[in-house]
Formats: structure tokens, C-alpha cells, sequence
């Protein structure tokens, strides 16, 4: 059995990919940002950290080793359904893909599961390091999920790795503060999610925030009807409003989010 949960292409690949970005969006930025940002990205990566530890490599090791759960979830669908190896891992990036937009969905919609996820929406500004802004309330309960349908599917752990790779990847993307060329945009947001879509789902007006879930393919949100095209991107402000005080996003603060009653704005939000 492996040490570590996390192999180490894995976590290689994740810190590549946020100076890779944090590179791009400081010769394409889609928002040029003049104030200093260690402080937020301070806050974002010790999130981070803390999901790595207790996540990651606690947690789940735990679940791997509850027989109790394997048994209960152990479907097994592609051996029933004998699929071969190029199947196997087109359908376990789509079901999961898919999974994910439906899970992002509730955590919208389900008042107790918003109070974690709000942890995320609470960045004042996005770029790649909000990619690592999760409570790891919100981790545990997608680790959950997330193993629980790879035991139903009987998807291999090299088989999932894969799908994490595109999806911590895709996650980096469309986050990060970079602008790209606009028609190749808008056609490449056919299938897939891009910075441009995400950004929309981290605006401040809440129809605009239970909007664009998708983290892959942007089809869910076209088929499900969750999808907005376009937003007054001089208009957009990130973040919450009921969550504006920077004294209110403090690390200590963000861990202890979920207890706070706080809520909503109406679904309307504000007139344009
Ligand atoms: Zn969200």
C-alpha cells in the first residue's frame, strides 16, 4: 500500500499548475489587481493544507480501510457491464464530472451544505489560488461521494487519479484571473468550462452565483438549464454581501464560517 494518499504526480501536477497560472494571469489578466494579494493567498493555501492533512491523508485513508463501506457501495457496474479500458475511463470523467455539477447544485441549494461551500463564494476576488479556497467540511463530504461512486462504478484508483488530474486542472483554469482570445472562447465553452463562465458563478448577485456549476464540460449547465452566457464583466464584483467586513475572513474566521448564522440575499438579488 502506498505511504501517502495523494501520489506524488499528483500534488507535483497541482503546484505546476498554480505557477503556472499565477504566471499567465500576470502577463493576461483579466482584472489587473493593484493591492497585494499574499495575504488572501496565505489564507487560500493554508485551507488547502488543512484538507491535505485532514482530508486527504486522514480521512479517507479511515474510509479506505472500513470494510463496512466497501460492502454497502461495491457495485461494480463496468465489470457487470464488461467495459474495456478506453470506456472505463471516458465514462468515470463524465459520471464524475457529472456527479460533481449535481453536488455543487445542492450545495447551493441546501442551506446546511451552503454554510461550508459559502466558505469558497467568500473570496473577495478569484483568481488560481481560490481554487484552494474549501472548507474541509465541504472536502469530507465530496471524499465521501466521491469514493462511494467510484466503489458503484467499480472504477480502478488509476481511473479516478486520471479524472482528478483534469479536474484539479479544469478547477485551476477557471479560476484563474487570465483573459482569453474570444472567439476561440466561445468555442471551446461549447464542451468545456472556462475562466469566463466561472467567473459569473463567483459574482455577488445570486442568480449569477446558483448559476454555471459545471467544472469540466459546460454541457450539464446547458442541458439542466443552469447555464449564463455573459455578465457586464465591468459590473462583476466577487464574493458574498453578506460577507463584505475583511475582518470577517480571517483564516480563524473561515474555518468557524459554518457555525455562523448567516443568510442569504434573496434569489433575485439586485436589479440590473
Ligand atoms: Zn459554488
Amino acid at each position: 500500500m502506498e505511504k501517502s494518499n495523494i501520489p506524488f504526480y499528483l500534488s507535483f501536477a497541482g503546484v505546476a499548475g498554480i505557477v503556472f497560472f499565477l504566471v499567465l494571469e500576470r502577463f493576461v489578466p483579466f482584472r489587473r489587481v493593484s493591492l497585494p494579494q499574499w495575504q488572501r493567498w496565505l489564507i487560500n493555501f493554508s485551507l488547502s493544507f488543512c484538507n491535505l492533512l485532514i482530508v486527504d491523508q486522514s480521512f479517507v485513508v479511515l474510509l479506505q480501510r472500513t470494510p463496512i463501506f466497501s460492502e454497502i457501495f461495491h457495485f461494480d457496474l463496468y465489470g457487470r457491464l464488461g467495459l474495456g479500458s478506453f470506456w472505463r475511463v471516458v465514462l468515470t470523467i463524465l459520471i464524475l464530472d457529472f456527479a460533481m455539477y449535481v453536488w455543487h447544485r445542492i450545495n447551493h441549494a441546501v442551506p446546511f451544505l451552503w454554510r461550508f461551500h459559502r466558505v469558497h463564494h467568500s473570496d473577495p476576488h478569484v483568481d488560481v489560488t481560490t481554487a484552494s479556497r474549501f472548507h474541509f467540511g465541504e472536502v469530507t463530504l465530496s471524499a465521501v461521494i466521491n469514493y462511494a461512486l467510484m466503489l458503484s462504478l467499480g472504477a480502478s484508483i488509476w481511473e479516478v487519479r486520471i479524472f482528478k488530474l483534469i479536474f484539479v486542472f479544469m478547477t485551476q483554469l477557471t479560476h484563474s484571473n487570465i483573459r482569453l482570445f474570444k472567439p476561440l472562447e466561445n468555442l471551446i465553452r461549447l464542451i468545456f468550462v472556462l475562466p469566463s463562465m466561472h467567473r459569473i458563478h463567483h459574482s455577488d448577485i445570486r442568480r449569477e452565483t446558483d448559476s454555471n456549476y459545471g467544472t469540466i464540460f459546460s454541457i450539464w449547465d446547458r442541458l439542466f438549464a443552469t447555464f449564463t452566457k455573459d455578465t457586464d464583466s465591468q459590473k462583476l464584483h466577487f464574493g458574498l454581501k453578506e460577507f463584505q467586513d475583511s475582518k470577517e475572513l480571517t483564516l480563524p474566521k473561515l474555518i468557524i464560517m459554518p457555525l455562523k448564522r448567516v443568510g442569504r440575499e434573496p434569489r433575485q438579488g439586485r436589479g440590473k
